[in-house]
């Protein structure tokens, strides 16, 4: 069962967490945009080159956010996927990790971390870490990230990965998404990136007011990127982004296993 608000160890969670930082992320100027990374030493020398024309690519297709085009410049989505795949790491698709999962498409990485209008400071949660590879964009962005994953051997070689490249404010944990991740939150800003039949609620009491949730929902047939952003302690206000194709999100406020 998820912790619903009423439940005593739900406030216990927050109050604990609220004054904790996760680790920040070393701060770097690259070409006049703050990007923080330490990160990617490992690998940055391969296929830098297609990695410029994704970012072009990427530009073209109207991703505007000079912070979130240089982050897709950034990471070596390469180093997050089986070495067969290599040859396809930066085109813009969806490729197989293991387990039944994909890694995210670059180009819907890219929209989902436009659309969190990211300043800098924010604590976000990902739900559905996968390849790692939105967490490793994200930790560029952000001062810390919490992602859930529900398939262990994901999780564990998602950590593996990030921990090459050097990422120091992803924290990964097993587990149910669907409940969000209490103990760590409330977040600035919720990324879903696994499609759910609704929006779950526990996930959204865990949203600062203020903030911003950004996932897919709805029928399998019919997914829309939704933006939700946290009006007070009770509104929500809600914009379609458009149409989008996800893996399952599966829990308890997801669909059944
Ligand atoms: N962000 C990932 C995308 C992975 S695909 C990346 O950049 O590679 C979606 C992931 O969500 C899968 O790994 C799947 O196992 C996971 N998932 C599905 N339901 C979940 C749940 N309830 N909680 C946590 N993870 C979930």
């Amino acid at each position: 069962m998820c912790l619903r608000p009423k439940d005593p160890q739900w406030n216990q969670a927050l109050d604990d967490n609220v004054a904790s930082q996760g680790p920040q992320g070393l701060s770097l100027r690259l070409g006049g945009m703050r990007v923080k990374s330490a990160i990617y030493a490992a690998d940055r020398g391969r296929f830098t080159r297609s990695r410029s024309r994704l970012v072009s690519r990427l530009s073209e297709a109207g991703i505007e956010d000079e912070r979130v085009l240089e982050a897709m410049g950034t990471v070596p989505r390469h180093t997050l996927i089986p070495e067969v795949l290599w040859g396809e790491a930066y085109k813009d698709q969806a490729l197989p990790i293991g387990e039944g999962q994909t890694i995210s498409a670059p180009g819907i990485v890219a929209r989902m971390t436009q659309a969190l209008a990211l300043t800098g400071d924010e604590r976000v949660l990902e739900i559905g870490t996968g390849s790692g590879y939105q967490a490793a964009v994200l930790s560029g962005l952000v001062a810390s990230v919490v992602s859930v994953e529900r398939i262990p051997q994901l999780a564990h070689e998602a950590r593996k990965n990030l921990d090459t490249l050097q990422v120091t404010n992803v924290t990964i944990h097993e587990g149910d998404g669907t409940c969000g991740w209490p103990s760590s939150g409330p977040y600035d800003r919720i990324l879903v990136t696994a499609g759910g039949p609704e929006l779950p609620e526990p996930v959204l009491l865990q949203l600062k007011v203020g903030g911003a949730l950004v996932g897919p929902f709805g029928p399998r047939d019919a997914q829309q990127l939704l933006r939700v952003v946290r009006q007070d302690q009770k509104r929500f206000s809600q914009q379609t982004l458009g149409a989008c194709n996800f893996v399952d999100l599966i829990g308890e406020h997801g669909w059944a296993a």
